[in-house]
């Protein structure tokens, strides 16, 4: 019995895509059983108990709970101490409060992956100060371009760190929507190296987000000071319902809860209103579900070159993000593709996707996102800018199998559409 209509030579297709892809899933268990092991093994040394997963509300006083999953946190990231709460809002939220956090009147800070993703330009106030931003209150922001293959330019960073002067140097791990490459722990090492070689004082924050558990080591772990992510993408496993986290140095971690509350105050509050379980179990779940997000994006890197696509990145190669952009080529089926992989989604899957103006963006976007929680990209989900080369970036993936039925609807759809032919 098939529950789908697939054409028989995509089906072929999709036998040969996921032979070729053996080796590489192979590679990827091995990642996931390894952090799996690594989370596992932090809930053990912590003493999670059943108590730790009941509700605290009003000042949550001595919430254990969320305490112990803190430091759980900041085992499975490599580092001191961490924060990680339903209310930081999205990431960009928490990132702003760890940027606060650190940083004060007249510190200079040095971002070394060139223009960082959409939202943190604000928190800088990279186009002229907005309220409230970083810029807003003194705090100068200068980027360092990366080199025409996408990878940053260390011999600039160099120079430019030498100068002195900066107190934080800030690093996006993933490619967020752009065509450069997302940083592998290997490249974050080389880089952290860098940093501390000529400004050993420079705190070094990474922009975490798509690319923990990616990888065995976390970016702490070759010497970045603080990280910080959101829970509605890989740390999250898919089950937690909102929040962000952040983890690193114990000095760095104060300063962070003394904005993410009040001075004197830090992380002894904040009622958990019953979100530890769904954390928890978020947390512990999230190697294995970032395993079917990679899972998914290697096979669609796969399937999608056979197909005579242009894929990045390449199925074989070494990936520091769960992101795969596809170079579609026309408008017609990057909406082909949206309609079909929304209408493989569990939720939403009647819902047809158009192309829409959104804030912030020149061009109008489309998106499929069938989603159990409002703007989860750990779920499968994809976005597209209207405009040339009509790439569209996808990610997530709760399970490969259910995701590979999305990909492969997305697939028909341009093939009904007559925008792929095969
Ligand atoms: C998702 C993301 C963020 C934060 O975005 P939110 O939508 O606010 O959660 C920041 N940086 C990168 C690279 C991201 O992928």
């Amino acid at each position: 019995m098939s529950f789908f209509e697939f054409n028989s030579k995509l089906k072929e297709y999709d036998s040969v895509a996921l032979e070729k892809v053996k080796p590489i899933f192979e590679k990827i268990d091995g990642i996931t059983e390894y952090n799996q092991q690594k989370v596992l093994s932090a809930f053990i040394k912590n003493r999670v108990s059943e108590a730790d997963l009941g509700v605290s509300t009003g000042y949550g006083y001595g919430d254990t709970g969320r305490d112990k999953l803190e430091q759980i946190m900041a085992d499975c990231m490599g580092a001191q101490d961490a924060i990680m709460r339903h209310s930081l809002v999205s990431g960009t939220h928490t990132l702003n409060v760890a940027l606060f956090g650190i940083l004060r009147p007249k510190d200079k800070v040095l971002c070394l992956t060139g223009r960082p993703y959409d939202t943190i330009t604000g928190v800088f106030g990279i186009d002229g100060e907005s309220d409230g931003s970083l810029a807003d209150f003194g705090i100068e922001y200068r980027q360092i371009d990366l080199l025409s293959d996408g990878t940053p330019d260390i011999n600039a960073i160099r120079t430019e760190l030498t100068m002195g002067g900066y107190k934080m140097a800030y690093i996006q791990r993933s490619r967020g929507y752009s065509l450069r490459p997302s940083l592998t722990i290997q490249k974050l090492s080389e880089l952290c190296k860098a940093v501390k070689s000529v400004s050993p004082n420079t705190v070094i924050m990474v922009d975490n987000c798509y690319g923990e558990f990616v990888e065995e080591k976390e970016p702490c772990e070759v010497g970045a000071d603080i990280v910080a992510g959101s829970l509605i993408k890989n740390p999250g496993g898919g089950i937690a319902p909102t929040g962000g986290y952040i983890a690193g140095r114990k000095d760095l971690i104060e300063k962070c809860a003394n904005r993410l509350t009040c001075a004197g105050v830090g992380k002894e509050v904040g009622a958990s209103l019953g979100h530890n379980r769904e954390l928890y179990l978020g947390l512990f779940s999230a190697p294995h579900v970032v395993g079917e997000a990679l899972k998914t994006a290697v096979y669609s890197s796969a399937l999608f070159e056979m197909l005579g696509y242009k894929v990045s990145p390449h199925f074989d190669e070494i990936r520091g993000d769960i992101i795969e952009c596809i170079i579609l080529g026309s408008k017609e089926s990057l909406i082909a593709f949206c309609r079909g992989m929304q209408s493989g989604a569990p939720v939403d899957s009647f819902v047809v996707p158009e192309p829409w103006d959104m804030p912030g963006y020149t061009d109008k976007v489309i998106m499929a996102a069938g989603t159990f929680t409002l703007g989860a990209s750990i779920e499968l989900s994809a976005d597209a800018p209207l405009r040339p080369p009509y790439a569209v970036w996808m990610q997530g993936g709760l399970n490969f199998h259910s995701a590979k039925t999305g990909v492969l609807l997305a697939v028909q759809s341009m093939i009904n559409g007559g925008d792929l032919k095969i």
